[in-house]
C-alpha cells in the first residue's frame, strides 16, 4: 500500500468505523488513555472531539473504552484524539525526526547536509502571524523555526502549502492517516517522532537548491548547445573537405556479378552522407549489395540501415568523424550543410534508393534482396563458378605448354605475360577475354585443337593464341606426319602379306586337285572369268577375285571326280563284257566281235562302246544278233 492510498479505504481500516475511544480530554486539555482512567464518571473526562461531551470510561468492558454519557458516539473522537496526541507528545518530549533535505530537478537528486534526529528548543500550539497561517505545531530548533504538521484525515492542500511557503519558515507534514485510531500512547509516540512517513512542505534551503540544480542544468544545456553549434561547424568543415577529398576506391570484388545481373547501375548513388564513408559511394554502395544483403552477413534476415552502417563501419568504411553522430548534432549539420548526413541515414536513403529501383523490398524489419534479384544472382554466381574452373583450366593447360617449350622458343614466358598480352583479332589482353564466357570459349576451343596437336591427335590447329609455339608445332605435326608414314608403310606389309598367303592358299588347294604340269599351267594361265588375270593374280589381287579362282578350282575338281567315277564305272561293265563273251565265243571271235567297229557304236569297237548298264545291253544283244547271224564253235550250254 503506498501513501497515495485511497482516504476512504484508510478510514474503513483504521478509522473511526471500527475503532472504539480510548482517550479521553481532561479539564487541562491533556489526553488519557483508558487504561490509565477511573473507572466511569470518575474518569472525569470529555470528548476530545467537536461534541466535548462528558465522557464515561468503560474499563471493565471487553474492550475497554469511553462512551459519550448523555449522546451517541459523535464519531469525530478517535481522530480528533490521536492529532491532539500526537501534537501533545511532540510538545511533552521536545525531539523529532526530520525528513531528508534532497532537492532534486530532472534527474538530478542533491541530498543537502543536515541531521534528521533533531532536539527541540520548544514546541507551541500557539502561533500567530499576520497571514494566518494556523500550523499544528510551531517548533523552534536552537532558535530557527520549524511548523509540523499532523495529517491524520487530510493532507496539507495547496493552498495551506502556498502560504506556509509566502510566510518562508520550513514545514514539515507527518502522516499519521496509516495509524489505527486505538493505538496505545507509546505505538503513537514512535509514529509521530519517528517511524511515520513524513516530508518536507517547505524548505527553502531545498528550494534553493532546486533553483541551483536548474541553473546548472540550464547552463549545462546552454554550454551542450554551445557544443552542438560548434560540433555542428567542425562537422560540416569535415564533410565539406570529405567531399572534396579524393576517396579510395578499392577494386570491388563483387563487381562481376554486380555487372553480370545489371546491378552495377545502382551503385554510385551520390546519396546525401555519402562522403562520411572512407571509399566512393561506388564501393560502400556495392558492399551493401554483395555482402550486407547477399552475404553470409545477413543471410536470412533484414537489414535496416542502422544495422548496415554498424556493418560499414565494422569494416572500416564509415571515416572515424562521421562515426558518433547524434540526431541532434545531425540536424545542426545539416542545417549548416543541406549536403550532410549521418552514416546510417546515407545508407536508408541508398536503401530506399534500392527498393523504388525494385532491387530491394522493403517491410516493417528492414530491407530484403527482392526475389527476382536473388534468383539472378544466384544463377550468375553458379555460371561463375563453372567460368572460374574453366578460366583456372586454361590457365594450367597454357603453363603446361609453355613448361613444354625448348628455353630459346620461351624466351622466359610465363602465364601471367601471356594474359597481358594482346589478342591480335580482338584488341584485348588475354586477361580480359578470360573474364566473360563467350570470350573465353573461343580461345578454350583453339587451345584444345592446340593441346591435340602436342598430344599427336590432332592437325588442325588455325591460332596460336599469341603462344611462341610456332616451332613447336611445326615439328609436332612433322612428328604425326612420320608417325603416319610408318603406320601406312606398316598397314601395307601387312596387306602383302595377306595377298601371298592367299595365293600360297589358292596353290595348296590347286595341288590336291591338279598335278605336275597340269597345275602349273592352270595356276599361270589367264582365265576369262578372271577379267584375264591368272589365278594366282586374282588371288593376289583381292579376296574377291581369290574367291571366283577357287570357285573355277572346285568346278574342275567336280570334273575330274565326274570322270574318274565314269571310267571306274565303264572299266566294270567292260571286264563284265569280256567275261560274257568269253563264255559265248572262241577267243579268236571274241577277239574279233569285241574289236569291230560298228556303225550301231558309232563307229567304235563294241569294248570301247560299252561303259554303262545301257550300253552294255546293246552289246549283248548285238552278240545275241552276232551269233545267230554267223554261229559260234563254241557250244557251251546256258
Ligand atoms: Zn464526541
Amino acid at each position: 500500500m503506498g501513501n497515495r492510498q485511497d482516504h476512504a479505504e484508510v478510514r474503513s481500516e483504521f478509522g473511526t468505523d471500527r475503532a472504539e475511544l480510548v482517550y479521553g480530554q481532561k479539564a487541562d486539555g491533556s489526553l488519557v488513555h483508558i487504561s490509565t482512567a477511573e473507572r466511569g464518571l470518575k474518569c472525569a473526562c470529555v470528548c476530545p472531539g467537536m461534541c466535548g461531551s462528558r465522557l464515561v470510561a468503560r474499563t471493565m468492558a471487553k474492550t475497554p473504552h469511553f462512551a459519550h454519557h448523555h449522546r451517541d458516539a459523535c464519531g469525530g473522537g478517535p481522530e480528533t484524539a490521536l492529532h491532539k496526541l500526537a501534537k501533545q507528545i511532540v510538545k511533552e518530549r521536545l525531539t523529532l525526526f526530520v525528513p531528508k533535505r534532497i532537492a532534486t530537478h530532472g534527474d538530478v537528486e542533491r541530498v543537502l547536509p543536515g541531521r534528521e534526529e533533531i532536539a527541540l528548543g520548544s514546541a507551541s500550539l500557539e502561533f500567530r502571524d499576520p497571514q494566518q497561517i494556523v500550523p499544528d505545531l510551531y517548533v523552534t530548533i536552537q532558535g530557527r523555526k520549524l511548523f509540523v504538521e499532523i495529517a491524520v484525515t487530510h493532507p496539507c492542500d495547496d493552498e495551506k502549502i502556498r502560504r506556509i511557503r509566502e510566510h518562508g519558515i520550513p514545514a514539515i507534514e507527518i502522516d499519521l492517516s496509516r495509524l489505527p485510531r486505538d493505538a496505545t500512547p507509546e505505538v503513537v509516540a514512535n509514529a509521530v517522532i519517528r517511524s511515520a512517513p513524513r516530508k518536507w512542505l517547505f524548505n527553502k534551503a531545498i528550494d534553493d537548491a532546486v533553483v541551483e540544480l536548474q541553473k546548472a542544468a540550464t547552463a549545462a544545456r546552454v554550454a551542450a548547445e554551445s557544443k552542438l553549434t560548434t560540433d555542428a561547424k567542425q562537422k560540416a568543415r569535415a564533410y565539406a573537405t570529405a567531399l572534396d577529398s579524393a576517396p579510395k576506391s578499392p577494386p570491388m570484388p563483387a563487381i562481376d556479378v554486380l555487372r553480370g545481373i545489371g546491378l552495377d547501375k545502382h551503385i554510385g548513388i551520390p546519396v546525401a552522407g555519402f562522403a562520411c564513408f572512407t571509399t566512393g559511394p561506388a564501393y560502400w554502395q556495392s558492399v551493401i549489395l554483395s555482402d550486407v544483403l547477399y552475404g553470409q552477413e545477413f543471410r536470412n534476415k533484414l537489414a535496416n540501415a542502422v544495422a548496415v552502417s554498424k556493418h560499414l563501419g565494422g569494416k572500416g568504411l564509415i571515416r572515424p568523424e562521421f562515426k558518433w553522430i547524434s540526431n541532434e548534432l545531425e540536424t545542426a549539420s545539416i542545417a549548416l550543410d543541406n549536403r550532410f548526413a549521418a552514416p546510417w541515414r546515407a545508407v536508408e536513403s541508398y536503401l530506399k534508393y534500392l527498393a523504388r529501383v525494385g532491387v530491394v523490398v522493403e517491410t516493417a524489419r528492414g530491407f530484403a534482396i527482392a526475389q527476382r534479384v536473388a534468383s539472378q544472382w544466384f544463377n550468375w554466381v553458379d555460371e561463375e563458378i563453372g567460368r572460374v574452373a574453366a578460366r583456372e583450366h586454361i590457365l594450367e593447360t597454357i603453363e603446361r605448354i609453355l613448361d613444354q617449350l625448348p628455353d630459346d622458343e620461351r624466351k622466359g614466358m610465363t602465364v601471367d605475360d601471356w594474359m597481358d598480352s594482346i589478342n591480335p583479332e580482338n584488341v584485348d589482353t588475354y586477361a580480359s577475354l578470360l573474364e566473360h564466357t563467350q570470350t573465353m570459349q573461343p580461345i578454350e576451343a583453339e587451345l584444345r585443337a592446340i593441346v591435340g596437336l602436342f598430344n599427336g591427335t590432332r592437325t588442325d590447329v588455325l591460332d596460336l593464341l599469341g603462344l611462341p609455339i610456332a616451332k613447336e608445332c611445326e615439328r609436332r605435326l612433322a612428328a604425326i606426319a612420320a608417325k603416319e608414314l610408318q603406320r601406312k608403310a606398316e598397314a601395307a606389309g601387312q596387306a602383302e602379306k595377306i595377298k601371298i598367303d592367299r595365293q600360297k592358299e589358292l596353290a595348296g588347294n590347286a595341288a590336291t586337285v591338279l598335278g605336275g604340269s597340269e597345275l602349273d599351267a592352270w595356276l599361270n594361265t589367264p582365265h576369262p572369268n578372271l577379267d584375264g588375270r591368272t589365278p594366282l593374280e586374282a588371288a593376289y589381287h583381292g579376296y574377291h577375285s581369290a574367291g571366283k579362282a577357287r570357285e573355277i578350282l572346285s568346278a574342275i575338281e567336280r570334273r575330274k571326280q565326274a570322270e574318274h567315277d565314269r571310267s571306274v564305272e565303264a572299266t566294270f561293265w567292260r571286264e563284265k563284257l569280256r567275261k560274257t563273251v568269253a563264255l559265248r565265243l572262241r577267243e579268236d571271235e571274241a577277239k574279233a566281235f569285241l574289236n569291230d567297229r560298228d556303225d550301231d557304236y558309232s563307229r567304235a569297237t563294241a569294248l570301247v562302246f560299252c561303259r554303262d548298264e545301257r550300253t552294255y545291253r546293246i552289246v549283248l544283244q548285238k552278240l545275241d544278233v552276232w551269233i545267230n547271224a554267223f554261229g559260234s564253235k563254241r557250244h557251251v550250254p546256258f
